[in-house]
């Protein structure tokens, strides 16, 4: 099946086939693979054309400025971790940030999780090599398995099936919990504030959950319908890396006609696959979801508008977001640029800053950690470049997790490189934690205020 544009080569889910595909495992059971792409190919999806439709649209006003959209969840998710617990904490975090942006911003939030499939990761080198002995890289659980043993490390095609069913079960208790009234604002699931009465800021941040709290009792006082506070929606992402699972999950809706990736709502594509003439490229540019692309500190500005058009032919709104990942050292001299090219090349692009991936450190013993103090200057000069330059950061993308990990560096507890291995979880890189983030929140929501 292919689906012609007038400027444009035929597409099909596939069609990244011919071209070089980066990160991609190498599946000795190749019979396996094919079987399981088969079954993954006639189950049910996991999420609706209408609902992409209606984040594109809420990606697209928050580029206008009239939403701003909070990304989170774990770097990479685990098989063990698909529990209630941790769907519960995690979900609680992002609307408690959500909440707090709400506030900063006075716009409505595009509430988007790492969740539910971000289960494949990119990895710099293939292989690993701990005690003179090398194993296969870790590529994420829907790949091979994190325990350093030799056989587990090949990849197996039936850890995608896991992956699907995983994403299936977290995206089920997600709707679940927002059905059920989690979201509930009048319920104002409990803020743990005392983990950040610590911090510098803490009576400000503690004026602003009053401030949150008494507008929500206002509002239900005034007889504002229940049903509005009681919901919300929420949104799932993941990186779309692995793309014979992609394309297995990918379907042509019969009624537009389109083709939709239904095992998510947005992809998004890493800073290592984003080639213009590679597959991850090729893949995304005909769905219909809206896509994300990572901008790492080197990227070309003229290349970066070349993946614009290719991803984005329609110049439709919402439907391509850059998501810039600079690290605070290198971000004052790297976007300026690149803002400025793109806003003349008049092409439509929402902006969203992922504070974490350009400031990743690595201590003595090997372990990647980042400095909440970078983050967060990263995202100050990001908010501050785009005000110069009128143009409108319509977004956050993090790292995190509600619980209460050691794995980045700072913030109100101040933890510090001798901390992280009390309770460093993570397998690939470092998430905020719970106090963490919600201190985040609140810097942001100063930040946009100012
Ligand atoms: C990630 O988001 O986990 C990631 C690998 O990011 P990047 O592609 O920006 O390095
Ligand atoms: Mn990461």
């Amino acid at each position: 099946m292919t689906q012609h544009h007038q400027d444009q080569q035929p597409w099909s889910p596939t069609g990244w086939r011919e071209l070089p595909a980066r990160q991609q495992p190498a599946y000795p059971d190749k019979e396996l693979l094919q079987s399981t792409l088969d079954s993954l190919r006639t189950l049910p999806p996991l999420v609706y054309p209408t609902e992409i439709e209606q984040l594109k649209k809420q990606m697209g006003a928050a580029a206008a400025g009239q939403r701003f959209i909070l990304q989170g969840g774990d770097c990479a998710e685990r098989f063990s971790e698909c529990t209630q617990a941790n769907i519960t904490n995690k979900m609680k975090i992002l609307l408690q940030m959500s909440l707090i942006l709400t506030y900063g911003t006075r716009k409505p939030v595009v509430r988007l999780g790492r969740i539910a499939g971000q289960y494949a990761k990119p990895r710099s080198s293939a292989e690993e090599t701990v005690n003179g002995v090398s194993y296969p890289s870790y590529r994420g659980d829907a790949v091979n398995d994190y325990e350093l043993d030799a056989a587990r490390r090949v990849p197996d095609p039936q850890r995608l099936m896991q992956a699907y069913s995983r994403s299936a079960l977290t995206l089920n208790y997600i709707r679940a919990m927002i059905n059920g009234g989690f979201a509930d604002l009048r319920h104002a699931f409990a803020w743990k504030l005392h983990s950040i009465e610590k911090a510098k800021k803490w009576e400000e941040y503690r004026d602003i959950v009053e401030t949150i709290l008494d507008a929500i009792h206002f509002m239900e006082s005034c007889g504002v319908d229940s049903y509005l506070l009681a919901s919300v929606d929420f949104f799932t992402s993941h990186e779309g890396l692995l793309l014979e699972y992609e394309s297995a999950l990918t379907h042509r809706d019969p009624s537009s006609g389109r083709y939709y990736n239904m095992g998510a709502h947005m992809l998004w594509i890493g800073e290592r696959t984003r080639q213009l003439d590679g597959a991850h490229v090729e893949y995304c540019r005909g769905l219909a979801n809206p896509v994300g692309v990572k901008i790492g500190p080197d990227a070309d500005p003229e290349e970066v508008i070349e993946l614009l058009r290719r991803l984005n032919p329609a110049n439709e709104e919402g439907k391509v977001t850059l998501i810039t990942r600079m690290g605070m050292e290198r971000v004052e001299k790297a976007l300026p640029p690149l803002l400025r090219h793109i806003h003349q090349s008049k092409t439509s692009v929402t902006w969203s800053c992922d504070p974490m991936h350009g400031n990743t450190r690595t201590v003595s013993g090997g372990i990647k950690t980042r400095t909440f103090d970078h983050i967060e200057g990263e995202l100050e000069s990001c908010f501050r470049i785009h005000q110069e330059n009128s143009s409108t950061l319509a977004g956050v993308h993090f790292e995190l997790t509600g619980e209460d990990v050691t794995e980045c560096t700072g913030g109100s507890a101040n933890l510090q490189d001798k901390d992280l291995a009390r309770n460093y979880v993570s397998t690939c890189d470092p998430r905020l934690n719970y106090s963490q983030s919600l201190e985040m929140a609140f810097l942001i929501s100063r930040q946009v205020r100012l």
